[in-house]
C-alpha cells in the first residue's frame, strides 16, 4: 500500500472485487495512518507543506468566489477575507493548515485547520470551515 503512487486507492493497493461496494470510500493514506497507529502506536503527522498545498488548491476558486484569498508563501498558507470594509480581526490573515483526520482538530485562534479528509473528499465542508473561521 505504501509503495503505490495512486491518489486514493486502486487495483494495485486496496481495491479488489470483494470490496467493490466500498471502492469510493477507500483511501490508502488513511489506511496506512490507521495501520501504523494500530501496529506501532505511531500517531499520524501532518502532511508536508507541498502536500497540504496540493490538497487545498482544488478549492481555491470556490474560496475566491466567496471573497477569500489564500497566499501560498514559503511553507505557510495564509487565508484572509478580501472585503475591504472589514477593519477588524476578521481581516487578519490566518494560517491555513491541513491536519490528519485521525487526530483531534487542533485549536489556535490564529489558524484555520481543515482535515486531510475534508480537503480531499469534502471541499464544500472545508470551505465552510474556512468561511466560519473568517467570520463569514
Ligand atoms: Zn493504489
Amino acid at each position: 500500500m505504501s509503495a503505490c503512487s495512486c491518489d486514493n486507492a486502486c487495483q494495485e493497493c486496496l481495491k479488489h472485487y470483494r470490496n467493490s461496494i466500498y471502492h469510493s470510500h477507500l483511501d490508502r493514506l488513511s489506511a496506512l495512518q490507521l495501520l501504523s497507529w494500530a501496529k506501532d502506536g505511531k500517531i499520524a503527522h501532518p502532511a508536508s507543506y507541498t502536500m497540504q498545498e496540493k490538497m487545498v488548491k482544488p478549492f481555491i476558486g470556490i474560496l475566491e468566489d466567496y471573497g477569500i484569498s489564500v497566499d501560498f508563501g514559503n511553507d505557510v498558507m495564509k487565508a484572509k477575507r478580501n472585503d475591504s470594509r472589514q477593519l477588524t480581526l476578521s481581516e487578519k490573515a490566518l494560517t491555513l493548515m491541513v491536519y490528519p483526520a485521525m487526530l483531534v482538530k487542533p485549536k489556535d485562534s490564529n489558524a484555520i485547520f481543515i482535515s486531510d479528509f475534508e480537503a480531499r473528499y469534502s471541499g464544500a465542508y472545508a470551505v465552510e470551515n474556512i468561511k466560519t473561521a473568517l467570520n463569514m
